[in-house]
């Protein structure tokens, strides 16, 4: 199920925007200010984020920026009438698009099903893992974590698979290695945490960890709650 975060503080409109949207088959979450919503950014994936600007505590222009840091979830911008800015000083906050208050809902519909489009590197056929905000295509070997793609060696991705398969089991280093490695191979354990640790380099973000030490044992990957 498609994940979406309202940002917006007038509940008459978020709440609106609940309905139409879960309707639609969507799960929503919903933060009233700019500081909530990026506490809910940090903790949660969203596919989409509809960003009202005029908000408390920091703007939707900050609350943008941001977000932008981390990830490039599209961002839609819900925009008063009466507020003057230009498309370009949008686009340069990294949003994807926007649209102006009252909207009719088809309306905004269309662009949620655009920009989701808009985004997608994966086509249907792919063959793709979930979990964590890591999604995985293993048909062309690209992995993006929270909506942005990483760069990985083989062995990484090789290595990030396996523990993305086996999500919440621990494992030992003698099965990562024997696992993603191969029986044959000559060197010792430590090429393992050699690996994680550059894995957990690229993959972690903000305070989200999901490789995690389990010691004496081996490593565990999993999202924490
Ligand atoms: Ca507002």
């Amino acid at each position: 199920m498609k994940k979406i975060l309202i940002v917006e503080d007038e509940k008459k409109i978020s709440r609106y925007l609940q309905l139409e949207l879960e309707h639609e088959g969507y799960s929503i979450d919903i933060a009233d200010d700019g500081a909530i919503a990026l506490e809910f950014f940090k903790k949660n994936f969203y596919n989409i984020i509809l960003l009202d600007l005029m908000l408390p505590k920091l703007s939707g222009e900050e609350v943008c920026r941001q977000i932008r840091e981390k990830s490039e979830v599209p961002v839609i911008v819900l925009t008063a009438r009466d507020k003057t800015f230009s498309k370009i000083n949008l686009l340069d906050l990294g949003a994807d698009d926007y649209i102006t208050k009252p909207f009719a809902i088809g309306e905004l519909l269309a662009r949620i099903r655009v920009a989701l489009r808009h985004k997608k590197k994966f086509s249907d056929g792919d063959q793709v893992i979930d979990y964590g905000g890591i999604r995985i295509n293993l048909d062309k070997k690209v992995v993006d974590i929270q909506e942005k793609e990483v760069s990985l060696t083989k062995t990484e991705f090789n290595l990030l698979h396996y523990l993305v398969l086996n999500r919440e089991i621990v494992l030992s280093r003698e099965q990562m290695l024997n696992n993603v490695w191969g029986y044959d191979y000559a060197g010792g354990e430590k090429i393992v945490d050699v690996y994680i640790k550059s894995l957990r380099k690229k993959i972690d973000y903000g305070e989200k960890k999901l490789i995690h030490t389990i010691r004496g044992f081996g490593y565990i990957l999993k999202e924490e709650n």
